[in-house]
């Protein structure tokens, strides 16, 4: 297998080449990632590819214009509480443009979103434990997905844990979160001294409790 770069039309695609002794015939592929993948036989010189793609640029172009379709199709981007349309780009890592997140195809967005969270998180949980106008102990944090929690709290180990999900939605509501395991550091039920004191610490909270629909 080789490599090389080729320009069609002002972006750059990598060329993957397979060069095999038992193909007669030059066969062109685009992957899901857009890489051009080129299997030939073992002989088959560069230039001679070069030529082949550039004699099929608009074939290419076709099968490269939907596969970027099929990447684009219903994708959006969601980061504290704003929606991007999300664009894929043979370009490395992520770029935000107004109203649309650019990424390469191979992005991991996931592990994005999970290095936002932590520092996001912690700035906010510090924020809430600082200005929380009872004593409580200092937790420890943990982020992770969750199905159907929007936070955790351990009593015991003081251990408040976040569902990773609250990193695309409005700031408010990991804060509201946040009081909310915060004052069971108090009172581990929801009693009506346990509400009080998610009131006394975040004015909106039944609002937001509301639209968040949450399972605590
Ligand atoms: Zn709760």
């Amino acid at each position: 297998m080789s490599d090389m770069k080729i320009d069609l039309d002002n972006e750059i695609y990598n060329v993957i080449i397979e060069r095999k002794r038992t193909t007669k015939n030059t066969y062109i592929r685009v992957k899901e990632n857009l890489d051009i993948y080129v299997t030939c036989n073992k002989l088959t010189s560069d230039r001679f590819i070069i030529n082949l793609i550039n004699d099929n640029k608009s074939r290419i172009l076709k099968m490269i214009n939907i596969r970027k379709k099929k990447l684009a199709k219903d994708e959006y981007f969601y980061y504290l509480g704003k929606k991007y349309d999300l664009v894929y780009l043979n370009k490395k890592g992520i770029t935000f443009g107004e109203e649309k997140v650019f990424v390469s195809t191979d992005f991991n967005l996931d592990k994005w979103y999970k290095k936002e969270a932590e520092k996001v998180f912690q700035i906010e949980l510090d924020k809430m434990y600082n200005s929380f106008v009872y004593k409580i102990p200092y937790p420890s944090l943990c982020i992770r997905k969750m199905k159907t929690r929007w936070g955790v709290c351990n009593v015991k180990t003081h251990k408040v844990t976040l569902n990773l999900e609250l990193i695309k939605k409005d700031i408010k509501y990991l804060d509201y979160v946040i009081v909310h395991e915060l004052s069971h550091l108090l009172y581990a039920n929801h009693s009506k001294a346990f509400w009080d004191c998610v009131g006394d610490n975040f004015k909106d909270y039944k609002k937001i409790r509301k639209e968040l629909k949450q399972d605590e």
